[in-house]
């Protein structure tokens, strides 16, 4: 396993891995590296010849009160995962080789970055589809690795890499889980233990979504409704949102009919945190 950290050795070394006809995967991340990462980086190893782990906390996608002085490092134990996991290359840059003096140019997928984290984070999928180009420019993949977790970040990067014609081939993996049902997240390490015990509620409040569609409801607004319930009994946790989208569009449904998607962005103190399920 090797690491990079300067860009024009990175390109040189994937122009001789792609002339030796090998295939390269890639697994973009802002570290502090968890299962749901190394799902990817599995699934990864399995697909292509070639596995490059980026890991970089992209200033571009951090809105200026967020946390992206406080966003958890720890670049030992990320490099350990990711031996032990059978990476080849770890591309991890400072923040400066990717955005130099200067540096002016933005990539903004419209529409679908409108709505869900896009309305509470403004700028913060124009960071991210302006860092994921840079990486595939950067590494040539011929597939690229996203968590569902993020379900609006996958269907964004997808848009953009079918809009400018990309040529990598996107793919996303489920949702890992702690035990009890949260969503694996190197942002869980905030969360104090009365915190992380409330946010059992977020799981429990899809699981209810997904059975009362199971069991026939089919209006949006009942559902949301019920999970409402669910988290508002949780003294210090805050909804962000919680709405049902067409998992194409992202546009919001009413009626459930085919494959939508419910997702939900929740305050935990001082920590937001994310989740989702699809109902088909
Ligand atoms: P991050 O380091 O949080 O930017 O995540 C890097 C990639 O890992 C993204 O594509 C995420 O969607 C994915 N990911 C993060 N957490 C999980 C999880 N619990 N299950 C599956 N994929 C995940």
């Amino acid at each position: 396993m090797k690491v990079y950290k300067n860009i024009s050795s990175l390109i040189k070394k994937v122009r001789e891995v792609k002339k030796q006809g090998y295939k390269i995967g890639l697994v973009p991340t802002m570290g502090f590296l968890h299962e749901g990462h190394a799902s990817l980086i599995r699934k990864a190893g399995k697909d292509t010849d070639c596995v490059i782990v980026s890991i970089f906390v992209n200033p571009a996608q951090f809105g200026p009160k967020e946390d992206f002085k406080k966003y958890p490092r720890n670049f030992k134990k990320d490099s350990a995962l990711c031996k032990k996991e059978g990476v080849d290359i770890i591309f991890a840059p400072e923040a400066k080789e990717m955005y130099p003096g200067g540096y002016a140019t933005y990539v903004n997928v419209e529409k679908i970055t409108d709505t869900l984290c896009g309305a509470s984070r403004p700028g913060h999928f124009r960071g991210v589809s302006t860092v994921v180009a840079k990486l595939f420019n950067i590494t040539m993949p011929d597939i690229a690795y996203f968590g569902q977790k993020d379900a609006q970040q996958a269907i964004v990067i997808k848009r953009m890499a079918g809009d400018l014609n990309m040529g990598v081939k996107i793919k996303v993996m489920p949702i890992v889980r702690e035990k009890d049902g949260l969503a694996m997240s190197s942002r869980n390490v905030y969360l104090s233990r009365i915190e992380r015990s409330r946010s059992q509620s977020i799981y429990r409040s899809l699981k209810s979504a997904k059975e009362l569609f199971n069991n026939g409801e089919r209006a949006a607004g009942k559902i949301i409704n019920k999970m409402k319930q669910i988290i508002d009994k949780q003294p210090g946790i805050r909804i962000d949102y919680i709405n049902a989208v067409d998992a194409s569009d992202l546009k919001n449904v009413k009626k459930i009919s085919n494959k939508a998607l419910i997702s939900i962005a929740v305050w935990v103190g001082k920590t937001r945190l994310i989740d989702n399920i699809m109902l088909n």
